[in-house]
């Protein structure tokens, strides 16, 4: 049973722009969440420690986004919101409380542009609302100049194979599915796009795991799709470092020593893995004539 929290805010604000994503803001309807995937960044990162145990519902979101939202666009301090940077906005307990489509009716009211991340098809059922948002979105007009549209949609993949992802990720929707409904997003109109993160070290991240999603994302019709590495938090028996070594005793037991090796005792690989990972996917991208980035340019790597 989910508990219902109040909150005082629900609206944050970035230090700066994320050049990935392109927010400037953030919010989370919940807190936790459903899908449990075993490499969960917020399991053991700053991200959860002040979180409930579970899933909780932030029941009056909708009523302090509207007042965060209102003076915020009095000081037309206008950027994109990330939508579900710490949760799931689509879990399956959305279906039921609609917490989410509930703060979209304040952002299209508001006039903010959104990014919305999710591995759920429940996005299809709030296409009539994300089209409005998208008509009347008031967009930062730097972005506006380079053509970034009111509502970018995306979803997050460690892999695109149905066995890995049964391990790594056994509540979420599977792979083929999330890759169908973007299809639908973008034979609806809207922008969507594959983030490929966090890519598994030895096993998603390798030539010909990431040619496999890139050429799906390319077969799907997505406009853009950028690659990012695992990252892993804290020693306790839910946290997310934990509980990935354990699937990896349990199904890759040949890879728990050359991971560790890899992270060598800290959160993520050394940095040249990231820009390694940039290379291989530049190239993907290039072979299958995709877009590597929302905005190509303006990522630094
Ligand atoms: S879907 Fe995203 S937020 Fe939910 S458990 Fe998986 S990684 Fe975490």
């Amino acid at each position: 049973m989910a508990k219902e929290i109040t909150v005082h805010s629900v609206l944050n604000k970035q230090k700066r722009r994320d050049d990935w994503f392109l927010c400037d803001y953030s919010m989370n309807p919940y807190e936790g969440c459903q899908f449990n995937c075993v490499y969960c960044y917020v399991h053991g990162s700053k991200y959860g420690e002040k979180m409930a145990e579970g899933i909780a519902v932030k029941w009056n979101a909708p009523t302090i986004l509207d007042r965060q939202l209102k003076a915020r666009a009095e000081k037309k301090e206008y950027g994109i919101i990330a939508v579900g940077s710490a949760t799931d906005p689509y879990m399956p307990i959305e279906e039921e409380r609609q917490i989410t489509r509930r703060c979209l009716e304040v952002i299209l009211k508001r006039k903010f542009p959104i990014g919305v991340t999710t591995r759920s098809p429940l996005i299809l059922r709030d296409l009539d609302i994300l089209r409005e948002i998208g008509k009347s979105a008031i967009l930062p007009e730097d972005l506006k100049e380079k053509g970034i549209p009111g509502v970018i949609i995306s979803s997050s993949f460690s892999t695109v194979d149905e066995q890995v992802a049964k391990i790594f990720e056994p509540g979420a929707p599977r792979p083929l599915a999330r890759m169908e409904f973007l299809k639908k997003c973008k034979d609806a109109g809207f922008m969507v796009g594959a983030n490929f993160m966090p890519l598994l070290p030895y096993i998603s991240d390798t030539e010909e795991s990431l040619d496999s999603m890139v050429r799906m994302a390319k077969e799907h019709g997505l406009d853009f799709t950028f690659v990012s590495g695992l990252t892993l938090y804290g020693d306790g028996p839910a946290d997310c470092k934990t509980k990935y070594y354990k699937a990896l005793e349990a199904n890759f037991p040949e890879l728990v020593e050359k991971t560790r090796a890899l992270f060598a005792g800290n959160f993520a690989p050394p940095g040249n893995y990231q820009g390694k990972l940039d290379e291989m996917a530049r190239r993907m991208c290039e072979k299958y004539g995709m877009r590597y980035h929302i905005l190509p340019a303006g990522r630094k790597s």
